[in-house]
């Protein structure tokens, strides 16, 4: 008998510290051939599945997700799910979602999606849910799914495993017919990811103990969140979940998985040096190595920073406008869909007026005015229209979409063939992306704001779910179990 699995989701992490909104031209779609191809590992199971592409969208971090950008993928991917199930009755469903995405009006976006999956489809299908590590499993989202795991690794280099490995325990599940026990606890913890990398302790190690635990009788799965800090909601903490055939089991490696956690949480600490913004700027300025690295952590896309703040660039340009500075300093990358349109009326080599960044969120100071030479213009395929120009010995790459650059083609991409050509490169990131680590003689995280401010403890919240800890930090925690078991008929 062959199985009939739908696959689709949406992918974003929201900060809701920004006024960005994320929509239409945010997020990538995939639907039909393209979207089966976005998981190579399917043709594993082409001889005894059907794989029905719903549709799958994906952003880049950014703000909450606009209620008619979401209206509309939801009414497609309900339809497309309805139509399948009425065809022939679905065995499963892979749903694929990060887990912090915030709707405009709705604070358990992810909740409520799997709810209204689960109401569609019925009680029979199984639902595997695969999530990225930093994503939030509130009580709707547990009920709902009957499989659930998320990354072992961050940063991520296990996405594609993990969408595979969630598959395949669905798999075995239709295959077995046993019942599936899954329990989580949920811990109040929540900590920045610039905190809990599984490259150094204890994360490492936490993370590490995920395979133990499969290893045993009766087990399926574990899986530890650590949350998302910078969304205002009950269910942002971390949190984990066992799965498997034995409840015993089951429920004793979750209470134990949970204990371990906890007893951690005063050993997270940044995974590399940090200073703020001034002490930051000046270790750049004095170093004797090459090419030294500030990420600006406040303003990091990747975790839902507008990417167009500029209280660096005002600090560099202030520093140069009193004495020149004589080392190589690149900004990548200041999002400004607006001054780009400026620039493309421009040919290379000439001297603009521009106001550069801090248009999304204009209470930290507004833009930076300044007279730039054009360098050269470039595409890509992401950033779109790009720009490098030049004031001083200060290079800026302007893009039209927001964008992170984490990679060593993408510098090139945009004419930087070297990273030694400067000095100095300020990203917009936390910890450095593999290529940046790679090649950085010096690094330092300048602890700047943001709509992802690492200084978490100093930003205003209104609904977390407290005691919580570093907010709190003497109290006894609960580590319920909840668990739910699901039987086959
Ligand atoms: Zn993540």
């Amino acid at each position: 008998m062959r199985y009939r699995i739908a696959i689709g989701g949406i992918h974003i992490e929201s900060s809701t510290f920004t006024p960005y909104l994320s929509g239409q031209s945010d997020f990538r779609i995939r639907r039909g051939d393209q979207l089966l191809s976005f998981y190579p590992f399917l043709e594993q199971f082409s001889d005894k599945v059907d794989f029905i592409p719903l549709i799958n969208a994906r952003a880049l971090p950014g703000g909450v997700v606009d209620r008619q950008f979401y209206d509309d993928w939801h009414s497609e991917f309900f339809e497309l799910l309805q139509a399948a199930h009425r065809e022939a009755p679905l065995d499963g469903v892979l749903l694929d979602i990060h887990g912090a995405m915030s709707v405009e009006n709705c604070d358990d976006a992810e909740g409520e999606l799997a709810e209204a999956l689960r109401a569609l489809i019925g009680d029979e299908p199984l639902i595997a849910t695969t999530m990225d590590l930093h994503g939030n499993v509130s009580d709707k989202l547990f009920v709902a799914s009957d499989l659930l795991t998320c990354y072992r690794t961050a940063p991520h280099i296990d996405v594609q495993e993990t969408k595979l490995r969630a598959l395949t325990h669905l798999m075995a599940a239709l295959d077995t017919k046993l019942p599936i026990i899954r329990a989580k606890v949920d811990i109040p913890i929540l900590l920045s990811g610039e905190k809990t990398s599984t490259e150094v302790q204890p994360g490492k190690g936490l993370y590490q103990t995920i395979d133990t635990i499969c290893q045993r009788d009766g087990i399926i799965d574990a899986a530890i969140w650590m949350g998302f800090p910078w969304a205002d909601q009950a269910r942002c903490h971390a949190a984990i979940v066992v799965s498997g055939t034995d409840q015993v089991a089951v429920k004793q490696q979750a209470h134990t998985l949970a204990q371990a956690f906890w007893s951690l949480r005063d050993q997270f600490a940044f995974v590399g040096p940090t200073a703020d913004s001034k002490t930051a700027i000046a270790e750049a300025l004095q170093a004797t190595v090459k090419p030294f690295f500030i990420s600006d952590t406040g303003d990091n896309p990747g975790a839902g920073g507008a990417g167009d703040m500029n209280l660096l660039l005002k600090a560099f340009l202030e520093i140069n406008y009193n004495q020149k500075i004589t080392k190589r300093i690149l900004f990548a990358s200041i999002y400004d869909r607006e001054t780009i349109l400026q620039l493309y009326q421009h040919q290379p080599a000439d001297t603009v007026s521009i106001q550069l960044g801090g248009k999304i969120d204009p209470s930290f100071g507004g833009a930076a005015a300044l007279d730039i030479s054009i360098e050269h213009f470039f595409t890509d395929d992401v950033a779109g229209r790009c720009a490098l120009v030049k004031h001083d010995n200060i290079y800026m790459i302007i893009t039209e979409n927001r964008y992170q650059y984490g990679s060593r083609s993408a510098f090139q991409t945009a004419g930087v063939m070297a990273f030694d050509e400067f000095d100095i490169i300020v990203v917009k990131m936390g910890y450095l992306e593999p290529d940046l680590s790679a090649a950085a003689k010096g690094w330092v995280m300048a602890l700047t704001p943001g709509a992802v401010n690492q200084d978490i403890v100093n930003v205003t919240y209104h609904h977390l779910k407290r005691p919580l800890y570093p907010f709190d930090v003497d109290f006894v925690p609960n580590l319920a179990v909840k668990w739910h078991i699901r039987h086959f008929s």
